[in-house]
């Protein structure tokens, strides 16, 4: 399918009609093992449900399709795709990541992979300065988000998976907040793209899942050896869904990224709101960048309130229509404090080196009518006292 645009490809990759009974839509399988037609020779290529699936398969190709690789993989969770991929190091390896991170990844990587004598190391990717003295010959795989989680700082792709391979590393690319409609990192030269799939790619908030897509035969033998080795496969169910959420990722994230926009319009000019961060929005540090190496700028807006915790929890306590929660990329609006919420696992001193503060709030832009988003809006920050 790799001819056809993304809107076509996540409607039919990987899932063809039926040979046997001609359903249009690929049938969840949920059987756990596979008839064999003489010992160790199975009927079709599967004999077990952990190393090979057909409905997991069919999502498996459709998100390598969908960011022009030649190999997917899912497992049970964004995580889980971290994990996996990390098992595949060795005690004295060592790694370099984006210090603006995930922080369910900064909490797998300090407090779970470190204790395998993995060494981490957390720097800014803005430019390649910082980069640049923290790779190593030991350094297997580096790891980046773009844009970051919460603060949207972008890094240059390109330029960082030349530097990386100059040094004999390979670059690993988070892309869960921009979607494969909006970014495509393989295609600016990075070695693997991961999703938590959990937000954009399911995008109904009701999948915990993950995958990763390559065009490295390696990469994808040595992954799909961890995936069965270590067992954090998706349930068929889950990839079902998955690929049933997939199908209208094209109308959904423009449909989140035209309400993002006017949630900027809306909020930017509003007395109680001191700064807005948005990737499309000539304000942003480095929004010609964005223009370069992204098709659209997303669905997340980043809001700094005027005052501090009591302005920001009043404004959040008194929304009707934006859900207080955390997680992202869902067609309902989701707003969260990422300092009490997703990221109260990073320590305070480095919450506070990074700039994320307790006024700072995330807004995940749901596909609703706008005018009732604003609405809801007008009424919450009337609420606010400064
Ligand atoms: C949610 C998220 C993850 C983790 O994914 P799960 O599916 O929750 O395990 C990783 N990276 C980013 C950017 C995320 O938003």
């Amino acid at each position: 399918m790799s001819q056809y645009k993304i809107g076509t490809k996540v409607i039919h990759s990987g899932q063809p009609a039926d040979s046997v009974t001609g359903a249009v839509i690929t049938p969840i399988s949920l059987s756990t093992t596979f008839l064999q037609k003489s010992p160790g020779v199975p009927i079709a290529d599967y004999d077990y449900s952990r190393s090979g699936n057909p409905t997991r398969e069919a999502f498996e190709k459709c998100i390598a399709d969908c960011e022009n690789g030649k190999y997917g993989l899912a497992f049970a969770s964004g995580l889980a795709t971290l994990a996996t991929i990390t098992q595949g190091l060795s005690a004295g390896d060592e790694v370099v990541s984006v210090d603006d991170v995930y922080g369910g990844t900064r909490r797998y990587f300090t407090r779970v992979a470190a204790n395998f004598n993995i060494k981490f190391t957390f720097v800014d990717m803005g430019t390649l300065d910082q980069i640049k003295n923290a790779v190593t010959e030991k350094t297997k795989f580096v790891w980046l988000e773009t844009p970051t989680n919460p603060l949207l700082k972008v890094a240059d792709i390109k330029a960082i998976a030349e530097f990386v391979h100059s040094k004999g590393s390979i670059l690993i690319v988070d892309n869960t907040f921009m979607s494969p409609y909006f970014q495509n990192p393989l295609d600016l030269g990075a070695d693997v793209v991961m999703h938590s799939a959990t937000k954009y790619i399911n995008g109904h908030s009701d999948v915990v899942m993950g995958c990763l897509a390559t065009n490295s035969e390696d990469l994808y033998n040595k992954y799909k050896f961890l995936q069965n080795s270590c067992g954090g496969v998706p349930s068929p169910f889950d990839c079902f869904l998955a690929m049933r959420g997939i199908k209208t990722l094209k109308v959904r994230m423009e449909a989140h990224q035209k309400n993002a926009f006017a949630l900027c319009e809306f909020l930017g000019k509003h007395p109680k709101v001191d700064r807005i961060i948005y990737p499309g929005l000539p304000s942003h540090p480095q929004h010609e960048l964005c223009k370069r190496q992204m098709h659209g700028f997303g669905g997340m807006v980043v809001v700094f309130l005027k005052g501090g915790e009591k302005q920001s929890r009043t404004l959040l306590e008194n929304l009707k229509i934006f859900a207080l929660a955390e997680s992202l990329g869902g067609v309902e609006s989701l707003i969260s404090i990422p300092s009490f919420m997703t990221h109260m696992s990073v320590p305070p001193a480095v919450r506070a080196e990074l700039g994320i503060t307790d006024s700072l709030v995330r807004i995940s832009a749901g596909i609703e009518d706008i005018e009732d988003l604003i609405a809801d809006l007008t009424f919450a920050l009337d609420k606010v006292e400064l």
